[in-house]
């Protein structure tokens, strides 16, 4: 059996439903779909939920008719009678329940992480269960599955983590039986129940993760992740406009990809393929006869030696004094474990002489940072800045191509460069306003052949000199 994921703008208007139908219908082999809100249905129920917490229920009530009135507006493409009643009196049910929920927060002045899940929830479970009746209506045998009942979690609400043997169990329980009497089960991806069944969610974008469970709990042969761009770019497209999409990665590169940035991939998504050895592959549900990416254990020869380019934006810097000789270990734990209380995630991390640099996102989080770090530590925080981390598994074994990176950043105040030994990445912290710029100039240096010193691949003559380079297996290129 192959999953098929489809993203928010795939789901979001009438032409592109329809494309979902001609692609599911188009697939031969046994399959499951995830879907995930319709675009921008995520965002508008967390300000929902924003804004009843603090007391304008009237302007969360007016949202919410919004919503119900732009899926409404879509169950019109299910042309039999019954079935768009149907459809429409389960869509409204789910609304009726935010309306509960948010008339709740409005009096506690609070939207508790709990409820704020539940009210998440509905962004899912309404487009899966339109989807369903859509395609069921196009004569596709699909049936609905509540995915609150099958995906279980731990309660780290907005945050949550599955329980894989839970889920699997659930899976065979509820899931398999579709699949074998040759039907298509739709749940909605993000969402899921802990073991007492309250609400939670898997982290935002978590719909790609819900789809690799899925596909490693059914020992699927495929994860298809539909969305609106070519596959896994060489560079973020909002940043960096040139950028080209890479045919093949390997697990790890997509995994480094994720998590500095690259949107197209939750950053979990690769971890459930990766033990069941499943490829993902990442498809245009707008130009579905493309390549796309695909992304597996051993991706064989590329042309360029690296993957691509990922960034992440919003980040602060903290630059935390060390004492010199033996207090140094022990100052730096304090500073670790200042983020640690914070549930600060480190995106990198710099020990010099005599400070240790530890950059997170900016805002809430590194306020939280700043309130765990002793006032005596005369520590200074540093925002506007944002990370570049040029990432190919290459990076871990062709000497040279980690300093032919960093050399692209000449002309660029670099804050912190980041290079664990056996890494697949390089990540540099620079200043916001420098960020495109430095895509520019590592895609050039990385990936456009004119840009080469000889007017070839900028990477061929690493290449020639190391073709061990290409099966990754070179040891003593280490750079
Ligand atoms: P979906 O709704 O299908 O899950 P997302 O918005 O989560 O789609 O992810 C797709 C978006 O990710 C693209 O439209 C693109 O703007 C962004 N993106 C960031 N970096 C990359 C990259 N390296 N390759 C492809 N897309 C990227
Ligand atoms: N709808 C959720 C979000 O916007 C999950 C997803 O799209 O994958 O984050
Ligand atoms: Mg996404």
């Amino acid at each position: 059996m192959v999953v098929m994921k489809f993203g928010g703008s795939s789901v979001a208007a009438p032409a592109p439903l329809r494309r979902v139908v001609s692609i599911v219908g188009a697939e031969r082999r046994p399959r499951a779909v995830v879907v995930s809100a319709l675009g921008g249905v995520t965002d508008t129920l967390l300000g929902m939920a924003a804004r009843a917490a603090s007391r304008d229920e009237t302007a969360a009530l007016r949202a919410l008719e919004e919503l119900r009135r732009r899926h409404a507006a879509l169950a019109a493409i299910v042309r039999d009678n019954a079935d768009r009643q149907a459809l429409l009196a389960g869509l409204d049910a789910g609304w009726r329940d935010v309306a509960t929920l948010l008339r709740a927060a409005a009096l506690l002045k609070a939207s508790a992480p709990a409820a704020t899940d539940a009210i998440l929830a509905h962004g899912e479970l309404a487009s899966s269960l339109l989807v369903a009746a859509i395609l069921k209506d196009a004569g596709q045998p699909a049936e609905w599955v509540d995915a609150r009942s099958v995906i279980v979690t731990d309660a780290r609400h907005q945050q949550a983590s599955p329980s894989a043997g839970e889920t699997a169990g659930r899976l065979s329980r509820l899931v398999r039986p579709i699949l074998d009497r040759g039907a298509i089960p739709v749940l909605g991806g993000f969402i899921g129940a802990t073991p007492e069944g309250v609400t939670s969610t898997l982290g935002r974008g978590g719909s790609d993760y819900s789809a690799s469970l899925v596909g490693a709990c059914l020992g699927a042969a495929e994860i298809q992740i539909w969305t609106d761009v070519d596959g896994m770019l060489t560079a973020d497209p909002r940043i960096f406009g040139l950028a080209r999409a890479v045919d093949r990665l390997s697990f790890a590169e997509a995994s480094a990809l994720a998590r500095f940035g690259a949107k197209v991939l939750h950053p979990s998504t690769v971890r459930p393929a990766v033990l069941a050895a499943i490829p993902v592959r990442i498809l245009n549900s707008q130009r579905p006869a493309g390549r796309g990416t695909t992304v597996t254990a051993e991706p064989g020869r590329r042309s360029a030696l690296a993957a691509g380019i990922a960034c992440l934006t919003d980040l602060c810097v903290f630059d935390v004094p060390l004492p010199d000789g033996a207090g140094r270990p022990a100052a730096l734990a304090a500073a670790y474990g200042a983020c640690a209380r914070a549930e600060a995630p480190v995106h990198v991390t710099a020990v010099s002489d005599d400070s240790v640099a530890i950059v997170v996102d900016d805002g809430a989080t590194g306020d939280r940072v700043a309130a765990q770090l002793d006032p005596g530590w005369l520590v200074t925080r540093r925002g506007g800045l944002a990370l570049v981390a040029a990432v190919g598994d290459g990076f871990a074994s062709i000497r040279g191509l980690a300093s032919r990176a960093l050399a692209a950043l000449d002309a660029v105040p670099v804050h912190v460069i980041s290079r664990a030994p056996g890494a697949n990445h390089l990540a540099c912290v620079v200043d916001r306003s420098d960020l495109a710029f430095a895509v520019e100039a590592l895609h050039a240096r990385l990936f456009e052949r004119r840009a080469g010193r000889d007017g070839g691949d900028p990477a061929s003559d690493l290449a020639v000199t190391h073709p061990a380079a290409f099966r990754g297996d070179s040891q003593e290129l280490r750079a």
